[in-house]
C-alpha cells in the first residue's frame, strides 16, 4: 500500500521544516498541496475490487473487539488474517501503541482474534509511512486467510512521462517496491497501455509471464490484470496498487492487498465512490479548511502562515524557519480566492491554540489585495484577535496601475 498523498505531503512539509530548504523536495511538496486526493481504506477498495471479478478473499470489517471475533466465526475458515485498516502501507511490519507487533496477523482461533483486535482498535499502529506517532485504528479487516506460494507487484497508474496509463510489475512483490527498484532494476517490468485501444490480450500475458506465473495461472493472471485495468479506467483511478498480488498453492490468482488512488476532477462522474471519502485519518482543522477550498497543512511551530501560491507559501516557511522561528501551519489561498474564504481562513488560524502570531504574505499578482484586506478587517472585527497580526500586501503593478475602489479602510477596533 503506498502512502496516502496527504501523509506525504505533511511528512515531506515537516522535514522541510526541520532542515533547511530542499530544491528538489520542494517542487514535488507544491505539486502535492495543489489538490486534495481521496483516500479509501483498504476494505473498501477490495470491495470496489471484488464487485468488478478481481479476486480478493472473504471477509468482514468490524469496529469492535467483539465483532471481530463474531467475524470470525462466522467467516468459519481454516485460517483467519486480521488486518488494521489505516490509509498507510506498511502495516505488516507496524508496531501499535498498545505493544503490539505488527498490523497484519495470521491466526487459527478465532478467539484469538478477538484478543489481537482488542490490542489493535483504538490504538495508534506506526509504520513507516505513517507520522512517528502513527495513525489511529479504528476498523480492522478480518479476512479468509490463504496460503501463499509467490508473491508479486502490480499496479496500474497514469504516467505524465507516458502521457497515459501503466502497468508496472515485479515477480519480487510483497516488499517495499522502491528497495526493487533500486538494488534489482531489471526485476522492474512495464507495459505502456493505449488509453484508447485499452489493453491488449499480448500486454497481459506478456506481464503475467513477466511476474513469473507459469502454465494455467499465466491466463488466470493476464484474466486479473485485465480486469484490473477495466476497473481503473470504470472508477477514473490514478493507480490502483495491489502489493502482493499473490498465488496460492492451490493454483490461485489473488489481490491481497489494495491501494487506490482517484483523480479528483472526475469526482462529478464517480459520486457513489467520493461518499465513501474517509476522511477521519485527517487533521478536523483540514477538513474544515477543505470545505472553504483552503489548502491547509498542520505544521509544530507557533508562526501562522497566510500566504498566496504555493511556491510563495513555502518561501514564507523557509523565511520563518531561516529567521529563527517555526510555521504553524502552510495555508494557500491561492488565486481566485473571495473574501469569505479569507474570513474562513483566519478563523482558522485563530482558533489553532498553538499560534502565536500571524503572518500574512501576499503578492497581488494573483490576487486582488483589497479582497484579502477586507476580509483581515472583517476577521479582526469578528473574531477579537489576540496575538499578533503582521500583514504584508504587495500590489502588482496591474493592480496598482489600476483604482481598487473596493476597498475602504476602516479602523479595525472602534476609537
Ligand atoms: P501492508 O504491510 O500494509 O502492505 O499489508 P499487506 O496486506 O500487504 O500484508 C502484509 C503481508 O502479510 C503480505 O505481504 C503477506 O506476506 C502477508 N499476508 C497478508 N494476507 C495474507 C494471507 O491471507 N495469507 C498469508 N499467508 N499471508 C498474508
Ligand atoms: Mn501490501
Amino acid at each position: 500500500m503506498a502512502a496516502p498523498v496527504g501523509a506525504q505531503a505533511r511528512k515531506l512539509l515537516r522535514d522541510l521544516v526541520l532542515r533547511p530548504p530542499l530544491l528538489a523536495a520542494r517542487s514535488q511538496v507544491v505539486q502535492l498541496t495543489s489538490r486534495r486526493w481521496l483516500n479509501l481504506q483498504e476494505y473498501q477498495s477490495k470491495k470496489l475490487m471484488s464487485d468488478n471479478g478481481v479476486k480478493v478473499q472473504r471477509f468482514f470489517v468490524a469496529d469492535t473487539a467483539n465483532e471481530a471475533l463474531e467475524a470470525a466465526k462466522r467467516l468459519n475458515a481454516k485460517e483467519i488474517v486480521l488486518k488494521a485498516q489505516i490509509l498507510a502501507g506498511g502495516r505488516g511490519k507496524g508496531v501499535f501503541s498498545s505493544g503490539l507487533k505488527g498490523g497484519v496477523h495470521l491466526t487459527k482461533d478465532p478467539k484469538v482474534v478477538g484478543q489481537l483486535a482488542k490490542q489493535m482498535i483504538g490504538y495508534n499502529l506506526a509504520t513507516k509511512q505513517t507520522p512517528k506517532e502513527g495513525v489511529k485504528v479504528k476498523k480492522v479487516m478480518v479476512a479468509e486467510a490463504l496460503d501463499i506460494s509467490r508473491e508479486t507487484y502490480l499496479a496500474i497508474l497514469m504516467d505524465r512521462s507516458c502521457n497515459g496509463p501503466v502497468l508496472v510489475g515485479s515477480p519480487q512483490g510483497g516488499v517495499d517496491i522502491e528497495e526493487v527498484a533500486a538494488s534489482n532494476p531489471e526485476l522492474i517490468f512495464k507495459e505502456q497501455i493505449d488509453i484508447i485501444e485499452g489493453i491488449k490480450d499480448s500486454q497481459a500475458q506478456r506481464m503475467a509471464e513477466n511476474l513469473g506465473f507459469l502454465g494455467p495461472l499465466k491466463n488466470q493472471a493476464a484474466d486479473q490484470i485485465k480486469k484490473l485495468y477495466n476497473l481503473f479506467l470504470k472508477i477514473d483511478a490514478t493507480q490502483v496498487e495491489v502489493n502482493p498480488f499473490g498465488e496460492t498453492p492451490e493454483g490461485q490468482v489473488v489481490c491481497f492487498d489494495a491501494k487506490i488512488n482517484f483523480d479528483d476532477n472526475a469526482e462529478f462522474r464517480q459520486k457513489d465512490i467520493f461518499a465513501m471519502d474517509d476522511k477521519s485519518e485527517n487533521e478536523p482543522i483540514e477538513n474544515e479548511a477543505a470545505r472553504y477550498d483552503l489548502k491547509y497543512i498542520g505544521l509544530d511551530g507557533n508562526i501562522a502562515c497566510f500566504v498566496n501560491g504555493a511556491g510563495l507559501a513555502m518561501a514564507t516557511c523557509d523565511i520563518i524557519f531561516l529567521n529563527g522561528g517555526k510555521p504553524a501551519n502552510f495555508l494557500d489561498l491561492g488565486g481566485g480566492v473571495k473574501e469569505s474564504q479569507v474570513y474562513q481562513a483566519f478563523k482558522l488560524l485563530t482558533a489553532d491554540p498553538k499560534v502565536e502570531a500571524i503572518l500574512v504574505n501576499i503578492f497581488g499578482g494573483i490576487v486582488n489585495c483589497a479582497i484579502i484586506a477586507n476580509g483581515i478587517t472583517k476577521a479582526c472585527r469578528e473574531l477579537e484577535l489576540k496575538v499578533p497580526l503582521v500583514v504584508r500586501l504587495e500590489a502588482h503593478r496591474w493592480y496598482k496601475k489600476r483604482k481598487q475602489p473596493e476597498f475602504v479602510p476602516q479602523a479595525i477596533a472602534p476609537a
